[in-house]
């Protein structure tokens, strides 16, 4: 559906940020950056966008989401671009913290897959730290108090208990602030 925001990558197309359809379309503008059809990959600058990708409308015509509205013109919102200059990579890395490993793991018990709220879900070292593991986005995992309790000072595999999803490092998406409602013009930007 609709939404306001373009996907900026560097000239390397990798994604790099996420920014408003005004701030996207003002570097397309002064020729920073150029508009990707996520279909063909194909590049256009705006005059060409505007030849290419507009179709005249009566005035009176109600606004069709998806469009940038001028009282002529129907122009199809750009929604990826790519960048002209820029090929730096700015550190988007995930901080690690109890808030973010609880929202990487969706506040489910990787072992059991229960939900039983914040407060009976605790941080489980898969490799536990007295045995070494690290307090990390790669062993740590969300883990419900009883999972907890009963995997004990053990690893999984001795407590014989499966881990539902290996633990990882959150990933670009969700460092960029890419939520579910990601639009589906990015997905292939996106799967790095
Ligand atoms: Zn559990």
């Amino acid at each position: 559906m609709f939404n306001d925001q373009i996907l900026v990558m560097n000239r390397s197309w990798m994604p790099v940020a996420v920014t408003t359809v005004r701030r996207g379309m003002s570097l397309v503008f002064r020729n920073h950056a150029r508009i990707v059809d996520h279909d063909s990959f194909d590049l256009f600058d705006w005059e060409r966008w505007l030849a290419e990708r507009s179709a005249s409308k009566s005035p009176d015509e109600a606004p069709v989401a998806g469009y940038i509205h001028t009282v002529n013109l129907r122009i199809e919102l750009p929604q990826v671009i790519i960048l002209s200059r820029y090929n730096g990579v700015p550190n988007r890395s995930v901080p690690f913290s109890r808030r973010t490993l609880f929202r990487r793991d969706n506040h489910e018990c990787q072992y059991c897959g229960g939900r039983p709220g914040v407060r009976n879900l605790s941080i489980d070292h898969v490799l536990p730290r007295s045995r070494g593991g690290g307090t990390d986005w790669l062993n740590c995992v969300v883990s419900c108090v009883r999972c907890n309790v009963r995997k004990g000072n053990r690893t999984p595999e001795e407590a014989g208990i499966n881990l539902r999803r290996r633990p990882f490092r959150p990933s670009l998406m969700e460092g960029l602030g890419v939520g579910q409602d990601m639009p589906k013009a990015w997905e292939r930007f996106l799967k790095v």
